[in-house]
């Protein structure tokens, strides 16, 4: 990973403004993988984002409150699913300005605007003071940043002892040349940076100055996500062409890309601690 690939924060805001609405039609409100049981689980799409959105909760052990900064919070939908589940109060960060106001507006409607609120802010930058947050949480957002940068800011928001809860793309062995080349080009359609081993991730914790708690392999878990999504964008790609226009092509045809299917290509839930 070099900083250099990284994607800048003006273009993941301008792919996610067309993103969203075609996310929001062919995946739903959560925007991040599906968590199934085993291959014969055959539940929702919804049922199994909300697991994985409850893995990140119980691993955030906010029984008691707490603040927490959501770093990419896409809808709102997993910030406000944690606020329902424990007493914690949530502030919830993106660089799209139409997620912040979906994101608002949700929690406006669920009655949780008291404790869960949605700010414009780039994860390079945040309008935080040190160490005001218990508990920080990346889901499915760091593949979109210079990750080392990412992540010495989200320790710097976080108080000493507190818990960061990411989960991100994982290259789980070697690649041939061709799939390599298909997995680069599709991780440039979606702003992405290139993936990391699990080494590379316990060097990256490391190097921010935080301790690894737990590092979570559930490739398994979550690698049913693509086929689902290539299954519907195929089957639909006529009627969304026409709902959304042709500004979407480049979305649908990164949807599709059998690129996700590499077998290589997997997913991680890991849980770190800024020492105390
Ligand atoms: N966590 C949410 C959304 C995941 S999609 C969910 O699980 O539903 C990735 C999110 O990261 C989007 O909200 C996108 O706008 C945000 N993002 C990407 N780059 C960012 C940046 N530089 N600063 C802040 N947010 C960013």
């Amino acid at each position: 990973m070099t900083t250099d690939s990284a994607p800048t924060s003006a273009e993941t805001d301008e792919f996610y403004e067309v993103t969203n609405l075609v996310l929001l039609d062919v995946w739903g409100d959560n925007f991040h993988q599906g968590y199934w049981e085993s291959e014969e689980d055959d539940s929702s799409i919804q049922v199994a984002t909300e697991r994985l959105t409850d893995l990140l909760i119980e691993r955030s052990e906010l029984g008691g409150g707490g603040r927490v900064l959501d770093i990419g919070c896409g809808l709102g939908v997993p910030a406000l699913r944690l606020a329902e589940k424990t007493p914690a109060e949530v502030v919830g960060v993106s660089n799209n300005q139409s997620q912040i106001d979906e994101a608002n507006q949700r929690a406006v409607a669920k009655g949780l605007h008291d404790r869960v609120r949605f700010d414009y802010a780039d994860a390079l930058d945040l309008p935080f003071p040190d160490g005001g947050f218990d508990v920080v949480w990346i889901f499915e957002a760091l593949m979109h940043m210079d990750r080392p940068r990412a992540l010495r800011e989200a320790r710097r928001v976080l108080r000493p002892g507190g818990r960061i809860v990411i989960t991100d793309q994982l290259q789980l062995g070697p690649m041939t040349d061709e799939n390599a080349r298909l997995v680069r080009e599709q991780l440039d359609l979606m702003h992405a940076s290139p993936l990391l081993f699990e080494d590379g991730y316990r060097a990256l914790v490391r190097e921010s100055g935080l301790e690894l708690v737990e590092f979570l392999d559930i490739s398994r878990h979550t690698q049913i996500t693509s086929r689902r999504v290539i299954e519907t964008v195929d089957r639909r790609y006529d009627e969304l062409l026409a709902r959304y226009g042709e500004v979407v092509i480049p979305i649908l045809q990164s949807f599709r890309n059998p690129a996700a299917l590499v077998p290589e290509l997997g997913y991680a839930l890991i849980v770190a601690r800024r020492p105390g």
